[in-house]
């Protein structure tokens, strides 16, 4: 299970970054940089809320 970012449709609002900080940034260009794209289980709940609130809905979960 990995992180996807749809690049179109990110616009850089920053709510991934607040849920899971230490997963997602959000850079000068106002996109998402996904720092640890398949991360451990502990950050999984953030992560899901990061996915879940997204405002644009730009993350999802791939299986590998
Ligand atoms: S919350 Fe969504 S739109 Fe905002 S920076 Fe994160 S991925 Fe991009």
């Amino acid at each position: 299970m990995r992180i996807a970012v749809d690049p179109d449709l990110c616009q850089g609002h920053g709510v991934c970054e607040s849920e899971a900080p230490d997963v997602f940034a959000v850079g000068k260009d106002h996109m998402v940089v996904v720092l640890h794209p398949d991360p451990p289980a502990s950050q999984r709940p953030a992560v899901e809320a990061a996915v879940r609130f997204c405002p644009t809905h730009a993350l999802s979960f791939v299986d590998d």
